[in-house]
């Protein structure tokens, strides 16, 4: 019944069509260049970027790397999935001079977990350079990060609690950082992390240069970005050019709280085809729905904020390599992570706000594969579903039943 997984070779040319498509609001001059041959990176990180995959820029590559190779301040928005993570980890690779042991680019990140990951990039691109990245993050020993930055790192990817710790420990010394990067950076300036990262920004050299990358990038966070970068190169795509067409959107109409559950493990087998990220809005109802599936024999996995790190990086590894295939979580979830073989999300709960809906159901059709997105919604949350709809101008259907030939 089901197709299976997309092969790489197909999928990267349906990226590349999708990518034809992209109208960016672009700063003017900038112009797109098509391949990594054509963009004076070091011999060595370039074969680094081939020998992890990859053959050509995407769209945001083809126009954001070059402005930040050149030192410009850039802010640079594109759709989920397009290459935007990736594109900070060559750019750290293409910028840090590895035989200088001290830390050049500092990128900050909401979650552990995607601190990791893009540590990982780094550390796989920059692999014929010796790059030396430490994931500088919560939940780890600090004894550990004390040590590793001692002993010396070209790259810090952290989270912004312990890299501020480790700043005024003395351990991260910033006198040779160039560059800070923002990933997420409507989420790293909204409320709940505005005030760490201009404690970070204070111990940071003066002529520091300043990238910022989201999938969203609302007005109000645009807005402020003056405040610390100087003539950015901006890259921003309309809100109606937002969502992927290899992303379809989908409702059930489960009218109350209660049904939700049963439509859930009607949708198991589906779930299973191969990978499925189910979102609640709090950890509590991610226990509960977790501890009622199991009680229903459902084989899920559960991962949020309030779990020990350990555990967290254990389900993290299980999810990547496969070995479970749903999942049940928060927003801790929503933003950044990669798992190529995620093509179906479940919003359990419709999210708290626009942004958040974009990041969910982005983590389904990376890189231009298929993804689907199904909404239960109540009710009451209707009207929340045809706000979204209206706001990205994007088309949310009710669930057809054939739904598991479009995974
Ligand atoms: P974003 O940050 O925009 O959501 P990521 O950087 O996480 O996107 O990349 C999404 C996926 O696409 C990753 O699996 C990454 O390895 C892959 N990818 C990124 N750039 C390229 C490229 N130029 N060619 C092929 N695959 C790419
Ligand atoms: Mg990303």
């Amino acid at each position: 019944m089901a197709t299976s997984v997309v092969p790489a070779g197909r999928s990267a040319r349906r990226a590349a069509a999708e990518d034809e498509k992209l109208v960016f609001e672009t700063t003017e001059g900038i112009e797109p260049v098509a391949s990594f041959d054509e963009m004076g990176l070091k011999e060595d990180v370039l074969r680094g970027i081939y020998n992890y995959g990859f053959e050509k820029p995407s769209a945001i590559q083809q126009r954001a790397l070059m402005p930040i190779i050149k030192g410009r301040d850039v802010i640079a928005q594109a759709q989920s999935g397009t290459g935007k993570t990736s594109m900070i980890a060559l750019t750290a690779c293409q910028l840090v001079d590895t035989a200088n042991r001290e830390v050049q680019a500092l990128i900050l990140s909401p979650t552990r977990e995607l601190a990791e990951q893009t540590e990982k990039v780094i550390t796989a691109i920059g692999e014929n350079i010796n790059i030396q990245v430490h994931a500088c993050i919560g939940g780890k020993s600090v004894g550990e990060d004390i040590r590793k930055l001692e002993f010396g790192v070209h790259v810090v990817s952290g989270t912004p609690g312990r890299v501020c710790d480790m700043i005024k420990r003395r351990s991260l010394r910033t006198r040779a950082i160039r560059v800070l990067v923002l990933d997420e950076s409507d989420e790293m300036l909204s409320r709940g992390f505005k005030d760490q990262i201009y404690d970070v920004y204070r111990y940071l050299p003066p002529e520091l240069q300043v990238v910022l990358i989201s999938a969203t990038l609302p007005n109000e966070i645009l807005e402020i970005t003056s405040k610390f970068m100087t003539d950015p190169v901006k890259i921003l795509v309309k809100r109606d050019e937002l969502t992927l067409e290899g992303i379809k959107q989908f409702f059930v109409a489960v009218e109350k709280e209660e049904w939700k559950f049963e439509t859930l493990t009607d949708l198991y087998d589906t779930l299973t085809i191969t990978q499925a990220v189910i979102f609640c809005n709090t950890k509590r109802k991610v226990d509960w729905l977790t501890a009622k599936m199991v009680e229903f024999n459902f084989t899920v996995s559960a991962m949020h904020g309030d779990m020990p790190q350990r555990e967290r990086d254990a389900i993290m590894s299980n999810f990547r390599l496969g070995e479970t295939r749903v999942l049940i979580t928060t927003d801790v979830w929503a933003r950044g992570l990669d798992v190529q073989q995620v093509s179906l999300v479940i919003n359990y709960d419709l999210p708290n706000n626009r942004e958040l809906y974009i990041h969910r159901i982005g983590r389904s059709g990376r890189f231009g594969r298929k993804g689907v997105a199904i909404n239960f919604v109540k009710s009451d949350d209707i009207r929340i579903l045809r706000d979204i709809e209206q706001y990205y101008s994007t088309q949310i259907d009710e669930m057809p039943m054939n739904i598991g030939d479009l995974i």
